[in-house]
């Protein structure tokens, strides 16, 4: 079967996968349930914030010609005529030579122009002495000063962070559209995998795949509907992806049953299930990686080693996810390291090193996390990123410089 597919790199492999997915249909969530989701329409203010002009002081607002030519001998004697709270509005004029006791936030009077902080007026009664004269709209916030009705303050495909949810909330946001979280399927396959809470037998391992996936969907914005294991059967495998499918997922991932071994019926069930598009990556860990799609729905068969299939779903699932959110792919954040161990080997595949990280004077040193095998899942559990060395070097020298990936 594999003459017929040849090895992609992995741009074109995720060029090939990003094909099949597109950003799914809306909805409307209460405001911060959209919090780490993706925004689905622009939002274009319908008023300004800050509504009405205001204080940025504590203090008092006057008109300023009233304060013109106030010096420390020659005082100017304003009569304080009203106390104003935030949340409460004066909506007569003041007469000249009077001001208004405010506090920070309160819209400042009609009529009076600037605000003077309290340290520098010298209350006497029920007036203050002013020594100079403040300038024009000194310490008063401008109506629209932050947000003007009629702007489009945020675009669609926008990642709505904390600062976004408080900026829909002030624009009286209540309910958010956005992109509907995607639903992915997640079944490990192998007869020796046995679930997290079954008792040991001998030749059994426990699902790890399973949980890091499942892990990986919610933490890029995903609802993981967890499938469980199946067997190394034609038969036991289609039963539970139809499962998935039967509960409407958006994508379905494998693991395990993808490379050469005699058991290995992912790439077969998909072959007659559905169809395949393509098969090997050139890349390490994670060389076999299925890719097709069953009855629309299209289906990422991760390899089996742990490693493997959590370097795979960082690549190629992660982007997916992206897309169907409304995001633009991306690949992992990169930082530039000096790779501290040489690396010697001899495919031409891409690697990715699981790394931990150092800062020393300005300089990111990465350092192996130990036995590099795709079977050593504790090599990802110490790492911070993945160091990438290209595809045309056969062995790097110590303190080569690197791109490292790392984990977001
Ligand atoms: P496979 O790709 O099915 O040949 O599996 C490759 C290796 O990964 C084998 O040693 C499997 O036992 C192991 N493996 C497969 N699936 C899992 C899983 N869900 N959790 C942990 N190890 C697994
Ligand atoms: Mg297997």
């Amino acid at each position: 079967m594999q003459e017929n597919y040849p090895m992609l790199s992995v741009e074109k492999a995720l060029e090939q996968i990003l094909i099949l997915f597109a950003p799914l249909p809306t909805e409307q969530v209460p405001v911060l349930d959209a919090l780490d989701r993706v925004l689905a329409a622009d939002i274009v203010a319908d008023m300004d914030i800050p509504p009405l002009a205001n204080t940025a002081m504590d203090g008092y607002a006057v008109r300023v010609a009233d304060t013109a030519g106030a010096t420390p001998e020659q005082p100017r004697r304003l009569h304080v005529i009203d106390y104003l709270a935030a949340g409460y509005v004066r909506s007569e004029a003041i007469a000249p030579g009077t001001a208004v006791r405010i506090m920070t936030g309160a819209p400042v009077p009609p009529g009076t122009e600037a605000v003077i902080p309290f340290e520098n007026v010298q209350v006497e009664g029920d007036e203050i002495l002013v020594f100079k004269p403040i300038a024009l709209y000194k310490n008063v916030r401008a109506a629209g000063e932050d947000v003007q009705a009629g702007q489009t303050v945020l675009k669609a495909g926008t990642y709505l962070r904390a600062q976004e949810i408080g900026m829909l909330a002030a624009l009286g946001h209540a309910r958010v559209t956005v992109h509907r979280r995607p639903r992915v399927a997640v079944l490990s396959t192998g007869d020796e995998i046995i679930d997290v809470d079954d008792p040991w037998q001998p030749g059994k391992i426990r699902d790890a795949n399973g949980y890091t996936i499942a892990s990986l969907v919610r933490h890029y914005g995903g609802e993981p509907v967890r499938l469980g294991v199946a067997g190394d059967t034609i038969a036991e495998l289609t039963a539970k992806l139809r499962l998935g499918l039967d509960a409407g997922v958006d994508m379905l991932v494998t693991s395990g049953g993808v490379s050469m071994g005699d058991f290995d019926v992912v790439k077969k069930v998909l072959a007659t299930e559905g169809e395949m598009h393509f098969w090997r990556v050139r890349m390490k860990p994670g060389k076999p990686l299925a890719f097709g799609q069953i009855q629309g729905v299209p289906l990422l068969g991760l390899p089996g080693n742990p490693v493997s299939s959590m370097n795979s779903f960082l690549l190629f699932g992660r982007a997916a996810l992206q897309k169907m959110q409304g995001l633009s792919p991306t690949m992992l954040p990169t930082r530039p390291a000096i790779l501290v161990d040489p690396i010697r080997r001899k495919d031409n595949r891409r690697h990715f090193m699981r790394v931990w990280l150092e800062e020393k004077e300005d300089v990111t040193y990465a350092h192996l996390t130990g036995d590099q095998g795709s079977g050593i899942l504790l090599s990802m559990v110490q790492a911070q990123g993945l160091a990438v060395i290209p595809e045309e070097y056969d062995h790097t020298p110590p303190h080569f410089p690197v791109q490292v990936l790392l984990f977001d």
